[in-house]
């Protein structure tokens, strides 16, 4: 039986863990369940799984954190924005192998984190990194050339770029292809969340920023590819169903079917084109902003949190993210030109970039 913790398990990426769980109940444990406030959710799913742990980060603080990882032997991180970092790095440090679904931890502190990696392992939840690492393995001793990371586009990669500064919140939370969290899908509708996983695959998989490669990809079926040097490319193909992913993390290749497979009697298309970085130019932030300062990202990041509830609360235009991050990276460049990447950095000036980026979206700087 291996042991799991679910850091986030209320979310989308928690209860599809629990749905592999439930199915692999031969194999897999809940050990303990941690969320952020949803404390009725939370108290329906101990009852179901009984763990011998659970708490609310809102209640008991992020302690809660690293108190429900001690009895597991893998920690599934699940939670959103930066929260579990500590978490991740005390789990590494201590033999506990982590599931990571949450990309922001590697953007933020990926040099840390993969420091780390050794006493205990770290698989990722991410379908295109799933794929990645697939694709690699599957070629065992084949020399990488590149990355070819697909991106849906999300729903507004047919629109009219400008049309892009009247869309609505409700329109960037409906994803042609994935169901998500709010967060991940506004992301995913600004593409930002591509350029946060370009980041996640450098981490990853060791692989110079222009060796990782965006492609469209509107169908989700290709998760991901990755091209050799003796010119092949190997692609993975699955319907889009974070199940896989996670089960994959948790148990290897070779388990059970867990989603639904490709019906290639009906599927007739498979498109690829490059990403309009004209119309979506979060996509290219990462490449932009990666080499300015080393909390360049986690600066980005900050920002781009602050764009995501200021334009859910319907106080900012589709179209302003990019000037917005641009502007709090350029702004906190000459102060954090030497400052480096530890821990406490990040969570501190995390904070005051989002404090910073609130008030000039307020109009207050
Ligand atoms: P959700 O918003 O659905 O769930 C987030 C979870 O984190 C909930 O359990 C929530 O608790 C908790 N949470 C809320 N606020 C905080 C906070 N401030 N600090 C810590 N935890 C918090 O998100 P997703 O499941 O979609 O995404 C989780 C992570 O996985 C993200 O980093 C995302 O980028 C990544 N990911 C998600 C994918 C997906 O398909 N959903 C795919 C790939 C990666 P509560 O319910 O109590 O609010
Ligand atoms: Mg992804």
């Amino acid at each position: 039986m291996k042991k799991v913790a679910i850091l986030g398990s209320t979310g989308s990426i928690g209860t599809q863990t629990l749905d592999v769980i439930r199915k692999n109940a031969d194999k897999l444990q809940v050990v303990s369940l941690v969320a952020f406030s949803r404390e009725e959710k939370l108290l329906e799913q101990v009852k179901e799984f009984n763990p011998s742990y659970y708490g609310l980060i809102s209640k008991s603080g992020e302690q809660c954190l690293i108190e429900a990882v001690q009895d597991a032997d893998v920690a599934v991180v699940a939670t959103i924005g930066i929260t579990a970092l500590k978490c991740v790095i005390y789990c590494l440090e201590n033999g506990i192998d982590v599931a990571l679904a949450n990309k922001e931890t590697l953007v933020c502190g990926g040099e840390l984190v993969m420091y780390k990696v050794g006493k205990a392992k770290l698989y990722t939840i991410d379908s295109e990194h799933c794929s990645i690492s697939q694709c690699i393995a599957s070629r065992d001793g084949g020399k990488v050339n590149k990355i070819l990371l697909t991106a849906s586009g999300g729903p507004f990669w047919n629109c009219d770029v400008n049309s892009l500064c009247a869309v609505t919140p409700a329109e960037a939370l409906a994803h042609p292809n994935w169901s998500m969290g709010s967060k991940i899908t506004v992301d995913s509708a600004t593409m930002f969340n591509k350029t946060l996983e370009v980041l996640e695959a450098h981490w990853l998989f060791g692989l110079p920023l222009d060796k990782i490669q965006i492609v469209v990809h509107r169908q989700s079926i290709v998760h991901s590819m990755v091209s050799f040097t003796d010119g092949s490319v190997m692609a993975q193909m699955a319907m889009p169903d974070m199940r896989l992913p996670i089960q994959i993390a948790l148990l290897g290749n070779g388990s059970q079917q867990i989603i639904a497979p490709i019906d290639f009697t009906k599927l007739v298309n498979l498109t690829f084109q490059p990403c309009d970085v004209d119309k979506f130019p979060c996509a290219n932030l990462s490449y932009e902003v990666f080499d300015k300062y080393p909390l360049a990202p986690t600066i980005m990041n900050s920002a781009n949190d602050v764009c995501v509830e200021f334009f859910l609360k319907g106080k900012l235009a589709f179209d302003k993210y990019y000037s917005t991050i641009t502007n709090v990276v350029e702004h906190f460049a000459s102060q954090l030109c030497n400052v480096s990447v530890t821990v406490d950095n990040i969570i501190n000036w995390d904070k005051q970039a989002q404090t910073f980026t609130k008030n000039l979206l307020n109009g207050v700087v």
